[in-house]
């Protein structure tokens, strides 16, 4: 699965990174969100949820 996190949108709030800390890390630097490892989301089941939550739908998933 591809992931995307639009850094234009991202306002930094670090939901994607409690939700799924396996794919997300909330870059405290710029205050933004970097995916860092999309591998994790065949896993870690969290993905889904994690774009679902996105107050500003900053998140795409791709298969
Ligand atoms: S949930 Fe969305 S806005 Fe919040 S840090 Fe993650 S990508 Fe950025």
């Amino acid at each position: 699965m591809k992931v995307i996190v639009d850094q234009d949108l991202c306002i930094g709030c670090g939901a994607c990174e409690e939700i799924c800390p396996a794919v997300f890390h909330l870059n405290e630097v710029i205050g933004k969100s970097e995916v860092i490892d999309e591998e994790a989301c065949e896993y870690a089941g969290c993905c889904e949820a994690a774009e679902e939550n996105c107050p500003v739908e900053a998140i795409t998933l791709e298969e």
